[in-house]
């Protein structure tokens, strides 16, 4: 099971940790949380030179862009109760998401009051019911009246429906389940397809119709935000929420053993046990034999926007007639005023599916023409500020989906990360808790009582 690159010669030497966790994306730092809480002495070794992995933000010219990790949910609890994450500030695309389909435009309300930036913790949560029903209406429909009602009362059910009943319904791709269920196809590809594509990295609707029905029903819930500052802004309050020094960057774990971690350049960490928090190849690369899914892609570009700017509404723009390769598209300095200077535009649209792969100059100037159909602004004067694009983005989810997968190896090795759970930040850090769990458990480490259960969800 273990790597074939030259193994850490295992009993010798002092201990420098009781836990390495490989990776400092956001499950190994929030594993690395637990950890420490639970009393343990912990080193986090990182290969790249910064924490955060796939949530990473760069900085250009005063413009804060995300490599990805884009959509949040306000309704992750691990968002509210991971350590580390008390003062995140998460903004809300207050106007609700908007989905443009021929001459329609159908606006779906965000579930709470709009226009504040809300801190994780400490907000009231409203009965689901109250939620969804805010969030399905509609304001100002062109048309589609119909679909909207459908959307209305299919929204209005999953938010009032338990976690735990949805994942006992029969699981199946999510297109196949919706026609299943008697969902029109109007109803799919004029309003659902490019919803649960945006929110799941996967416009050909292949993912579990349970994990469909859970993101969906997280989306009714709670919304979409996205972190104030950037992306990185998560993984960052955890690291600097650790003892210093627990995090070495630069580091790149080469083998391992349920004591030892040989590193490429830093010699060999003694440890008592070994968590692997890496993407998934990275995984199976120190564990041969582990499972690695298939992955969808992702293309984000970043466009400066000074002189013919979009209104600047904080909502998220769907395309359902997809005329280009954008799948949705938001002014993200209206959503987050931190990601410009004041004054300055920054449009951020994602490209999903196969076109993501497509060289940047076409994808860019394909994407000029639909932006501009989109926000009814001539985009020839927008300066593309970069595109980022990840074959690995996120992890599919196909049926059936296991979103527990199980996180020890042996005693001494265990592994975590999206791969091992659901697709997604939430999945991440509630992977890592359950790593903890069991690192806990096998230490002899009794969990404390003030510990609450933690709530099922997506
Ligand atoms: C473009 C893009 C868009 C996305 N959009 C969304 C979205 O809209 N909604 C959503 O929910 N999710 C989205 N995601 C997915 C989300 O970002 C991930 O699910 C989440 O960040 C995974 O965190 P992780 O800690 O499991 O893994 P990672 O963030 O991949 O962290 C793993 C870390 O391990 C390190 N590492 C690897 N190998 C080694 C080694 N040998 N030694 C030491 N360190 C190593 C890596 O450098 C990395 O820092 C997106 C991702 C991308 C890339």
């Amino acid at each position: 099971m273990l790597g074939s690159a030259p193994r850490p010669s295992p009993g010798r030497g002092r201990e420098t940790a009781d836990v390495a966790v490989i990776g400092a994306g956001l499950a190994g730092l929030a594993a690395a949380h637990h950890l420490t809480a639970a009393g343990l002495r912990v080193t986090v070794l990182e290969a790249a030179g910064t924490v955060g992995g796939r949530m990473a933000t760069e900085e250009i010219d005063g413009y804060r862009l995300d490599r990805g990790g884009r959509l949040l949910s306000s309704d992750w609890p691990e968002l509210r109760r991971c350590p580390g994450l008390e003062t995140l500030a998460l903004r809300p695309f207050a106007s609700g998401v908007l989905i443009r389909s021929g001459d329609r435009a159908l606006r779906i309300g965000p579930p709470r009051a709009a226009g504040h930036a809300r801190s994780v913790r400490g907000g009231g949560r409203r009965s689901a019911r109250a939620a969804a029903s805010a969030l399905a209406g509609a304001r100002r429909p062109l048309s589609g009246a119909l679909d909207l009602a459908r959307l209305r009362a299919q929204l209005t059910r999953l938010a009032a429906t338990s976690a735990d009943r949805l994942r006992t319904r029969p699981e199946l791709p999510v297109a196949q389940a919706l026609t299943a269920r008697g969902v029109p196809a109007r109803t799919v590809e004029g309003l659902l397809r490019p919803l649960l594509g945006a929110l799941l990295c996967d416009p050909d609707l292949t993912t579990s119709s349970r994990v469909s029905d859970l993101v969906l029903r997280g989306f009714a819930r709670g919304g979409l935000c996205l972190p104030a500052g950037g992306a990185a802004t998560v993984p960052e309050l955890l690291a600097a929420g650790l003892p210093p020094g627990t995090v070495r960057t630069g580091v790149r774990a080469v083998s391992v053993a349920t004591n030892a971690v040989a590193t490429r350049e830093h010699g060999t960490v003694r440890c008592r046990a070994v968590l692997i928090a890496t993407g998934a190849h990275d995984a199976a690369e120190l564990l041969p034999g582990l499972r690695v899914p298939d992955f969808h892609q992702v293309t984000v570009l970043h466009h400066a926007v000074e002189d013919d700017a979009p209104a600047p509404e904080p909502l998220l723009l769907l395309d359902a007639d997809r005329r280009g390769p954008v799948a949705y598209t938001t002014v993200a300095s209206a959503v987050d005023p931190s990601r410009a200077r004041p004054g300055r535009t920054l449009v951020s649209s994602v490209v999903l599916g196969p076109a993501a792969a497509g060289p940047v100059g076409e994808l860019d100037r394909a994407a000029r023409a639909q932006l501009a159909a989109l926000y009814g602004v001539p985009t020839g004067r927008w300066h593309l500020l970069a595109a980022h694009h990840d074959a690995r983005a996120v992890p599919a989810m196909p049926a059936p989906h296991d979103p527990r997968r199980p996180v020890r190896v042996l005693h001494g090795l265990y592994v975590c990360g999206d791969h091992r759970d659901t697709s997604s930040p939430q999945g991440a850090l509630r992977s890592a808790r359950r790593a903890a769990e069991a690192i806990r458990r096998d230490f002899g480490i009794r969990p404390r009582s003030e510990d609450p259960a933690l709530p099922t969800a997506a």
